[in-house]
């Protein structure tokens, strides 16, 4: 019992110490989140798709997992400016419920 307790003690200790937190600003709402409650959408040679992981190629820009911010993104084209692409709104709205997915996660 004390074993695994301790271990949780001390890297729990070490992700306080350790630098801030990488903030990155939602394409819909424009405010300024922690970049792991946002999910990342890429943008690499014309393709665009979810990229929960934020590790694809390409340029991305991040969204709020939430319908709101999907709204403000699809009505300001955000993601065709951004990517300076055509995103057609069957593609957006694929993309939406793909990210809505990660919504109902509880993330
Ligand atoms: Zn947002």
């Amino acid at each position: 019992m004390t074993m695994p307790l301790m271990k949780t003690m001390k890297t729990g200790a070490r992700k306080l110490k350790s630098k801030k937190i990488p903030m990155r600003r939602c394409v819909g709402c424009m405010e300024s989140k922690p970049k792991s409650s946002l999910i990342r959408i890429a943008c690499y040679e014309g393709e665009v798709s979810v990229d929960p992981a934020g590790k694809a190629k390409g340029r991305g820009v991040y969204l709020c997992p939430d319908r709101a911010c999907m709204e403000k993104a699809k009505k300001k084209r955000a993601l065709q400016r951004n990517f300076d692409a055509d995103i057609s709104d069957e593609k957006l709205e694929a993309l939406f419920a793909e990210i809505e997915k990660y919504e109902k996660k509880d993330r």
